[in-house]
Formats: structure tokens, sequence, C-alpha cells
């Protein structure tokens, strides 16, 4: 079975997907993805740096606590 994202062509899913930026603390590469949504609701996403590769965990900072 193909999920959907695979390489080359890449659709934007509106419900579940979210895109994100962030700047790497350690190499200082800039890199965007995209996420699910329900996991960055829950504070649980993690995501790799385009620069080296390491993997980040974004904390959801909305504020609602
Ligand atoms: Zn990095």
């Amino acid at each position: 079975m193909d999920e959907q994202g695979s390489s080359g062509d890449i659709k934007l899913p509106r419900r579940r997907s979210l895109q994100v930026e962030f700047s790497c603390n350690s190499c200082g590469e800039r890199t965007k993805r995209l996420i699910n949504r329900l996991a960055y609701e829950r504070g649980i996403v993690f995501v790799q740096c385009g620069g080296c590769l390491k993997h980040h965990k974004l904390v959801d900072n909305l504020g609602h606590c």
C-alpha cells in the first residue's frame, strides 16, 4: 500500500498535517517539516534537522497550560 507522501509530488493535506519551521540549536539550520497535527497538539512531535540530521522534539507552546 502506498501512503500519501511518497517523495516527489507533495500535496498539502489540510486536515492532518501541519507545517512547522524550526531552527536547530546544534547546527543552526532552519528546517521545515510537515508534521502530524494531532501529535503536535499532544506535544510529542519529533522532527529531523535537515542540517545535522538530529531529531528534535517540538513542544506545543500554544500556551494552554
Ligand atoms: Zn541541526
